[in-house]
């Protein structure tokens, strides 16, 4: 175990790609391979902050080459027991609008052939996964967001994971709705449950970019192009790091919440500190 260098973990998503300033830069080597980029450590008041760009420093890893099991490794290395994953997503649904942020809560699989456990044997562990996401954490960027007067934080949603690189038809968005779906992403999966099978609370916190492929009966908009996501992400990155700046102080010292007890199913462990 390397020496306890974070508390708080924060993983960018797309367009994310630094976080903190006045930082230290470390490489961590993981059983898994390398992680998407080295890791930023700093300080957030007084709060120890490793920061890691999910697609790497140049956006050179599609959502399905993240190796995300090194990027949790990696991040729990260095101490992290808490992580905050804001990540892009589409709208579902019309109340949902470009700019806002979702406190996620629940998540649906449809990627496929990504390496998405660390139980590879010999022992064999099932862990719980009900509830994907922190509940502490998630209150923590929702106290924040509701003390933003520029910004709207949604409480709860479902996300659809999609397999990406591709967006989605028009049949599969339709699909998608009528579950009752709120937005759609390509990378909360399988990141938000390595986390959970090592024992670290996780919160996905979903800034909207557009209105995946148009909502059907309204008029000008139109699909979802990479252009328009990365558009918005310029406007947007600086709201992202607004919103985790003002939620890292609030992450209570002593965790109230039951994500650790996954270890006990885990491939680390119920004992493993
Ligand atoms: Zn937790």
């Amino acid at each position: 175990m390397t020496q306890r260098r974070a508390e708080i973990g924060v993983i960018g998503g797309s367009g994310f790609y630094a976080f903190l300033d006045d930082t230290t830069e470390i490489s961590v080597h993981t059983p898994y391979g390398p992680p998407s980029a080295p890791v930023t450590l700093g300080v957030v008041a007084d709060r120890q902050v490793a920061f890691l760009p999910r697609h790497g420093l140049r956006h050179e890893f599609p959502p399905h080459r993240v190796n995300y099991r090194a990027n949790l490794w990696a991040l729990r290395e260095l101490g992290v027991r808490r992580v905050f994953g804001p990540c892009a997503a589409g709208s579902l649904r019309p109340e949902i609008e470009p700019g806002d942020f979702v406190v996620l809560d629940q998540l649906v699989d449809r990627t496929w052939g990504r390496t998405d456990t660390y139980v590879d044997g010999p022992v064999a562990g099932h862990v719980t996964f009900a509830d994907p996401y922190c509940p502490e954490l998630g209150q923590v960027v929702l106290r924040a967001g509701g003390a933003m007067t520029d910004l709207t934080v949604h409480e709860g949603g479902t996300v659809v994971v999609i397999q990406g690189p591709r967006f989605s038809t028009r049949a599969e968005s339709a699909w998608y709705r009528s579950a009752g779906w709120g937005v759609i992403n390509m990378t909360q999966y399988p990141e938000a449950y390595l986390a959970r099978e090592l024992g670290m609370c996780y919160a996905g916190v979903a800034l909207i970019t557009d209105y995946d492929t148009g909502l059907e009966g309204v008029e000008g908009i139109e699909p979802v192009t990479m252009e328009q996501v990365f558009k918005m992400l310029a406007r947007a990155v600086s709201r992202t790091r607004d919103l985790l700046f003002a939620a890292i102080p609030d992450v209570p010292e002593a965790a109230g919440c039951h994500c650790r007890d996954a270890l006990s199913s885990g491939p680390l462990g119920p004992d493993y500190a």
